[in-house]
């Protein structure tokens, strides 16, 4: 166990990749502190699976952001290992895009990674050890359609974490994104109906020709796949990985 007295906040992390990559984390004996939105039950259960503790800060939220820094510090002392994970999308052509919706994915999948990082930091640098794994996208480099605010911000993610890592590189900390073309997980499902809609597209022709179109492998990527990535940049031999953006894409970004 490679992670035993580390700690770690994973974001987003009751449902998909962040749920594989808090599990793969503590079976590394890390302590961690979930969080995200679910059924209470479902969310008690996958604490006492992996020995975690939750917090259900709603990451739109600056001030509930600061209070489960706090938390974390206080209960956990840490993160030593952060991993800005939590994601929502809207699929709609710009010119119908809600401008609510804009802002909500803005708030979550960009400024949000702002709000953890800048908490997180100093504790990390003053341990002389820390670990920023942003979960990016394929969409931090290539664009589709009706993607308009989570291309951008997840674009902005990804210039985000290589300007923390320029300014943390000499403190021990690591700044990376990992960016998974398309996972199976509850995201891509919900945007199945809408795709449809914006599209004329049956369920099967998204999922083929649309989703897997874009993925040479023609399969999807798996959470655990990403989360086995995660693990590695916590390594000790992987600590001159900073202010990259690794694709797990299979392939997509290569064409
Ligand atoms: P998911 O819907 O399964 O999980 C999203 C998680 O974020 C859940 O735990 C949810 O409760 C949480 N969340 C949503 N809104 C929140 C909020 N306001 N405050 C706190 N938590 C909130 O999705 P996923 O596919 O596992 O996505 C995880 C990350 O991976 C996202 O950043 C997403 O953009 C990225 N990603 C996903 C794919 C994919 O194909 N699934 C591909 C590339 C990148």
């Amino acid at each position: 166990m490679i992670l035993q007295g580390k700690t770690a906040l994973v974001t987003g992390s009751t449902s998909g990749i962040g749920l594989a990559i808090a599990k793969a984390l503590a079976a590394e004996g890390a302590k961690l502190m979930i969080n995200g939105f679910g059924d209470p039950a479902d969310i008690a259960r996958e604490c006492a699976e992996i020995g975690a503790i939750h917090d259900g800060a709603d990451l739109s939220d600056p001030t509930a952001i600061a209070a489960m820094m706090t938390r974390c510090a206080e209960d956990l002392g840490g993160p030593d290992i952060l991993v800005n994970n939590a994601g929502i999308q809207h699929v709609a052509p710009v010119e119908n895009f809600p401008p609510e919706k804009w802002d909500a994915i803005l708030a979550i999948n960009l400024s949000a990674v702002f709000h953890t990082t800048r908490l997180a930091l100093p504790g990390m640098k003053a341990r002389g050890w820390g670990r920023v794994i942003n979960t990016a996208s394929a969409h931090s480099l290539v664009a589709s359609p009706n993607k308009s605010a989570y291309v951008a911000a997840k674009h902005g993610v990804a210039g985000f974490t290589k300007t923390v890592a320029l300014e943390a590189a000499r403190d021990g900390v690591t700044v990376n994104c990992i960016s998974p073309g398309y996972v199976w997980t509850q995201l891509v499902e919900n945007q199945i109906p809408d795709t449809m809609k914006a599209r004329n597209l049956t369920r099967e022709q998204v999922m083929n020709d649309v989703l897997l179109a874009a993925q040479p492998t023609k399969r999807f990527v798996t959470p655990e796949e990403v989360a086995a990535l995660a693990v590695f940049l916590c390594r000790d031999d992987a600590k001159s990985i900073t202010g990259t953006n690794l694709s797990m894409d299979g392939g997509w970004t290569a064409a």
